[in-house]
């Protein structure tokens, strides 16, 4: 694989994700809510840092930016229709654009729903998604200006994506949201056992993501919905789980 990430844990149970590219030697964070803990990583690795990846405009996802641009010199990405309430963009993006990420790139999909304008980020050379509060394990993003029609088309627009792809999603949520999925399915074996392994990974304080799109498609409620209608009744309930 030419990019790999890693989940950097930020403030109470966001992910930011660090991005490697191993053929021209490329650095990259998405949604790096914070700075320091970004720094330490890098420091760390002995890594610059070249781009910054912003789904959307919510301050648990750029709370960061500014300051590891001005450490590291790196380029901000984000949509530029929303441009007027995200840090300053160097890379000012849209819906189909390819972002170059060294050797190999990343393709914005826009998923407006959590947000408007909220973007997600496929990296086909790697197989990840970076779906920001779009989609989690298990759950989706709670409609803050979007409809429920615009998530579910949002998250449709996953679908053309391989089963193998990683899902990297901006937080731990998915003990709740396994406890949602179980009410809504709950003669579902795959949802059982998943739910089973993410009680053992939280049990030992480990990640429950990066997880693939193949067993979402098999567990996630929201993807799951047969209809806008449905969809929107999830929502709703999960909202008052
Ligand atoms: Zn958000
Ligand atoms: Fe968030």
């Amino acid at each position: 694989m030419t990019v790999t990430a890693q989940a950097i844990p930020m403030l109470t149970d966001n992910y930011s994700w660090l991005l490697r590219e191993d053929k021209a030697g490329k650095t990259g964070i998405v949604d790096p809510a914070e700075a320091a803990p970004a720094i330490a990583v890098l420091e760390a690795a002995g890594l610059g840092l070249d781009f910054i990846f912003l789904t959307h405009h919510h301050p648990d996802h750029v709370g960061g930016a500014e300051a590891l641009r001005e450490r590291y010199g790196a380029q901000i990405i984000g949509n530029r229709a929303d441009a007027h309430r995200l840090p300053r963009l160097d890379v000012p993006v849209h819906e189909g654009a390819l972002v170059e990420f060294g050797a190999a790139n990343a393709r914005v999909i826009e998923v407006s729903g959590h947000t408007l304008g909220h973007i997600a980020y496929y990296f086909a050379d790697g197989g990840l998604l970076f779906a920001g509060d779009t989609l989690f394990s298990m759950g989706c993003g709670r409609l803050f200006e979007g409809t429920p029609q615009q998530m579910f088309d949002a998250i449709a627009k996953f679908a053309e994506l391989p089963d193998e792809t990683m899902l990297c999603c901006g937080h731990e949520y998915t003990a709740s949201n396994v406890r949602f999925a179980l009410s809504v399915e709950p003669e579902n074996q795959a949802l059982r056992a998943r739910a089973e392994e993410v009680a053992a990974l939280r049990a030992r304080g480990l990640a429950t993501v990066p997880v693939s799109l193949g067993r979402e498609r098999a567990t996630n409620p929201f993807i799951r919905a047969a209809s806008v209608a449905e969809f929107a009744e999830r929502r709703a309930a999960k909202d008052n789980f």
